[in-house]
């Protein structure tokens, strides 16, 4: 960090070449408290605009995404390393929840009548979400502009003005995502970025002015936002981390097992929230799905298939975890050497003790481990033992007990079949339990996560 004459700055850098990707102001706890009263005003013109027009002007910020992708992409990939390829798949995903919550804000949060559910009472009920005023969003770094987009534009589109406090790591992504909103809707600060470092979050989260929290991020510093938050009873979303399973059951299609537990444990480096990082397979499968995955995994290399490790404090806790993994455990495929700063290597370790880090803590690397188990039971209660609770995947050839076995995993979210449908599929609430944290986002619940259900009844 740099201290200039007048404004603190720090920069962003390329974690691959260490190259200054920008240059961004540190905003102290004035300069927040600046941005939020100017939001207030904001908020209110921004409700009072209706449904149509908002909608309207958030169709319009998706136009202006689309055309300034290229400018987009080059940014996520040049503060995060991630290929242009997997930016690109980022955007688009962006695009598709702006979309359904600009077009379903209406349908879901607008005033509808209601049964007043008392017999002889002549009654007329009405129920409506309204907006909640200035929300705050905290992100993270891995997924710059998903995450974040996954908060801000469903309480744009509840009718909040947001202010969004984004990773020290990644601050040029939520710059240039403001910037182009203010090219939709230039009257107001309806969405406006705030930089820094932890510093800035924790003064946002304690802004009486917020009346929202949505924050993206570790476990142990949601809780220290939550602590933030507690001073002015301001509520709160937590989006924690996880720490996944895949089932793999008797009558699985292995190779698409293979390809979904390799793409869930390696894409994006590993580090995404719902990234998988334990496997359990069926005692009758194993070796043939321990064949189909090696098999695929030895083919993929680190700077060529995924970017390298964003943020450089990660690498340490990736190669713990790796060292007691192999220490305990059974290397498969990579080990110790897998770790090459900035890059990591696939490593998939079997038989890891279940009181391994490996097994108990979010790794957020490359890395999976895989245990035979005897049943689908055993594969359940063993994903089912961990603190977190954010997705999980069953893999299963008969659909009944594949669905039986979903809804009893404790997780927010669970698959059948696939890892990609989570966070793709926008009317669907996503979000965990336990560690990985509370409240959803995304869908219609994302929806009303940011707004506050008013009920009015008239007497006839
Ligand atoms: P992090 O270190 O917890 O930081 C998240 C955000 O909180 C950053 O903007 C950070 O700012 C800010 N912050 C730090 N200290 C703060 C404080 N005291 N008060 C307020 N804000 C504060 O997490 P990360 O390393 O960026 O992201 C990785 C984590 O996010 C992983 O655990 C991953 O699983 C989780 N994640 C969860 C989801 C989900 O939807 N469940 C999605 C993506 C990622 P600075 O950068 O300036 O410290």
């Amino acid at each position: 960090m740099s201290t200039a004459t007048e404004q603190r700055t720090f920069d962003s850098l390329n974690p691959v070449t260490g190259a200054v990707v920008g240059t961004h102001p540190v905003h102290d706890a004035a300069a927040v408290r600046a941005a939020v009263a100017a939001a207030g005003p904001a908020a209110e013109w921004w409700a009072g605009l209706g449904w149509d027009e908002r909608r309207r002007r958030l169709l319009d910020y998706k136009a202006v995404i689309t055309r300034d992708i290229a400018r987009i992409v080059t940014m996520i990939h040049e503060e995060t390393g991630k290929p242009k390829a997997d930016a690109t798949l980022e955007v688009i995903l962006t695009i598709t929840h702006l979309d359904w919550a600009a077009r379903n804000a209406r349908k879901v949060l607008g005033p509808r009548r209601v049964s007043p559910g008392m017999v002889g009472l002549n009654i007329a009920a009405t129920l409506e979400y309204l907006p909640l005023g200035v929300v705050g969003v905290i992100g993270p770094w891995n997924y710059p502009m998903f995450t974040p987009m996954g908060s801000i534009a469903y309480a744009l589109a509840a009718g909040n003005a947001v202010v969004f406090k984004p990773s020290e790591l990644t601050p040029g992504v939520g710059a240039l995502l403001a910037e182009l909103f203010a090219e939709s809707v230039p009257e107001h600060p309806v969405f406006r970025t705030v930089t820094g470092l932890g510093e800035t979050g924790a003064a946002l989260a304690a802004d009486p002015g917020v009346k929202k929290i949505a924050f993206t991020g570790s476990t142990a510093t949601a809780k220290r936002v939550m602590a933030a938050c507690a001073e002015n009873l301001t509520p709160m979303v937590a989006e924690c981390g996880g720490k996944d399973a895949l089932i793999v059951d008797v009558d699985a299609d292995l190779p698409a097992a293979a390809d979904a537990a390799l793409w869930g444990a390696m894409s994006n480096a590993g580090q995404t929230c719902v990234g998988v990082e334990r496997v359990y397979v069926v005692d009758a499968v194993y070796d043939d799905f321990m064949r189909e995955l090696t098999g695929r995994a030895e083919k993929v290399r680190a700077g060529e298939d995924y970017g390298p490790i964003t943020m450089p404090q990660q690498i340490d806790v990736i190669r713990r975890h790796i060292d007691a993994a192999v220490a305990n455990g059974k290397a498969v495929l990579g080990g110790p050497e897998s770790v090459r700063p900035p890059y990591v290597d696939p490593v998939i370790v079997e038989d890891v003790p279940e009181d391994s880090p490996a097994i108990r803590e979010e790794t957020f690397g490359p890395t999976v481990t895989v245990k035979r188990v005897a049943d689908a039971e055993e594969a359940l209660e063993r994903a089912n033992a961990s603190a977190y609770g954010l997705a999980g995947t069953v893999f299963s050839g008969d659909r009944r007990r594949a669905m039986d076995l979903a809804r009893r995993m404790r997780t927010g979210m669970t698959a059948i079949n696939s890892v990609i449908s989570f966070a793709s599929i926008p009317a669907l609430p996503f979000g965990g339990l336990g560690d990985s944290g509370f409240g959803r986002i995304h869908g219609a619940d994302g929806l009303r996560e940011f707004a506050r259900p008013k009920g009015v009844s008239r007497q006839r």
